[in-house]
C-alpha cells in the first residue's frame, strides 16, 4: 500500500469489532471504520435488523461487514462472538468496546438490580470483550504490514470517568472503573505492542440521552455545560476512534481522549475567577 492510499484508508486490510454498533455512537464508529478500510463486525444485543442493515450498507459500498449478536455481559457469548468474527474475517485487529446503558436513580432508591445491570454491561462487559480480543491478538499471526501495533483496543468511557454524577452513581462508577481497567491493561500489554486507550465523550446526540437534547429548553440547559457551544454528534467520536485505531496514534497508549466540547473544563468557573 503506498502512502497516499494509507492516508485515505488507514485501516485497510484490518478487522474491527464494534460492540453496540447498531445505534448511536457505535453506529457512527462502524461507518467510519469501514470508510477507513476496515472489515467491520457490528455487534448488537437486541437490534438485529439495525445491525444487519448497517452491515448491508457497508457491503453495498464495496466494504466487508457482518452483524454479530451477543450480550456483552455473558462470558460464553462474548467468546463465541470473537470466534465468529475470526472465522468470518480470519483475524481481529481492533476492538471498540462501546456497549453501555444507564439505569438512573437517586442513590437511596437505587435497586441492587439496577446497580448490577449497569456494572455488568458497562464494566464487566468491557472486561470480557477486552479479554477475548487480547487473547485473539496474542494467538494470531502478526501483520506489521497492516499495522505497527499487534492489536488496538478502544474503550468507550465518558466524561463521567472524572465528573461525579448525582443520580447516576452506578453509571459513573462503571466509567471510573473503565478508566483504571483500561490503564492497567495498557500497562500490562504494552510490551506485546498492544495499544489500549479510551474515548470519553461529552454530550453526544444519541438515544441514551434523548431527554437531555430533545426539547429546546433541555438543549439550552445542556449547552450551559458545553463551552464549545454545540451538542456532539456520533461522527465526532467516530473520527477519534479511527485515529486511535490507526498508526497515526502509534505512540499513544493508556490514555483517555476527551471528546467533549470542553465539558471537563469546569465551565461553571468561566466567569467566576
Ligand atoms: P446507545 O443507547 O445508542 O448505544 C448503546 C449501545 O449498547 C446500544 O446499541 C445497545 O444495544 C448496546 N447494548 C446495551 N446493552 C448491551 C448488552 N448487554 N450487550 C451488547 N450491547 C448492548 O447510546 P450511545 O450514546 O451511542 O452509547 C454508546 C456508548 O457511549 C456507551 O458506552 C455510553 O455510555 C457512551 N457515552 C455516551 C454519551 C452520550 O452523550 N451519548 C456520553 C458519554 C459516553
Amino acid at each position: 500500500m503506498d502512502q497516499a492510499e494509507r492516508l485515505l484508508r488507514p485501516l485497510a486490510g484490518q478487522v474491527a469489532l464494534v460492540t453496540g454498533g447498531s445505534s448511536g455512537i457505535g453506529a457512527g464508529v462502524v461507518q467510519a471504520l469501514a470508510a477507513a478500510g476496515a472489515a467491520v463486525a457490528v455487534n448488537y444485543a437486541s437490534h438485529r435488523e439495525a445491525a444487519e442493515e448497517a452491515a448491508r450498507r457497508i457491503e453495498a459500498a464495496g466494504g466487508r461487514a457482518i452483524a454479530v449478536g451477543a450480550d456483552v455481559a455473558e462470558e460464553a457469548a462474548v467468546d463465541a462472538m470473537v470466534a465468529q468474527v475470526t472465522e468470518r474475517f480470519g483475524r481481529l485487529d481492533i476492538l471498540v468496546a462501546n456497549s453501555g446503558l444507564q439505569r438512573d436513580a437517586a442513590f437511596r432508591d437505587m435497586s441492587l438490580a439496577d446497580w448490577r445491570k449497569v456494572i455488568d454491561v458497562n464494566l464487566t462487559g468491557q472486561f470480557l470483550c477486552c479479554r477475548a480480543a487480547l487473547r485473539r491478538f496474542l494467538a494470531q499471526e502478526e501483520r506489521p504490514d497492516l499495522s505497527r501495533a499487534r492489536g488496538k483496543i478502544i474503550c468507550m468511557s465518558s466524561v463521567h470517568e472524572v465528573i461525579p454524577w448525582a443520580g447516576h452513581a452506578n453509571y459513573a462508577a462503571s466509567k471510573g472503573g473503565i478508566m483504571l481497567m483500561m490503564k492497567s491493561l495498557a500497562q500490562e500489554v504494552a510490551p506485546q505492542r498492544i495499544r489500549v486507550n479510551a474515548i470519553a465523550p461529552g454530550a453526544i446526540r444519541t438515544p441514551i440521552n434523548r431527554e437531555a437534547w430533545e426539547t429546546k429548553e433541555a438543549e439550552r440547559r445542556l449547552l450551559e455545560l458545553i463551552p464549545y457551544g454545540r451538542v456532539g454528534e456520533p461522527e465526532d467520536i467516530a473520527a477519534a476512534a479511527v485515529w486511535l485505531a490507526s498508526d497515526a496514534s502509534d505512540y499513544v497508549t493508556g490514555t483517555t481522549l476527551f471528546v467533549d466540547g470542553g465539558m471537563t473544563l469546569y465551565p461553571g468557573f468561566a466567569d467566576n475567577g
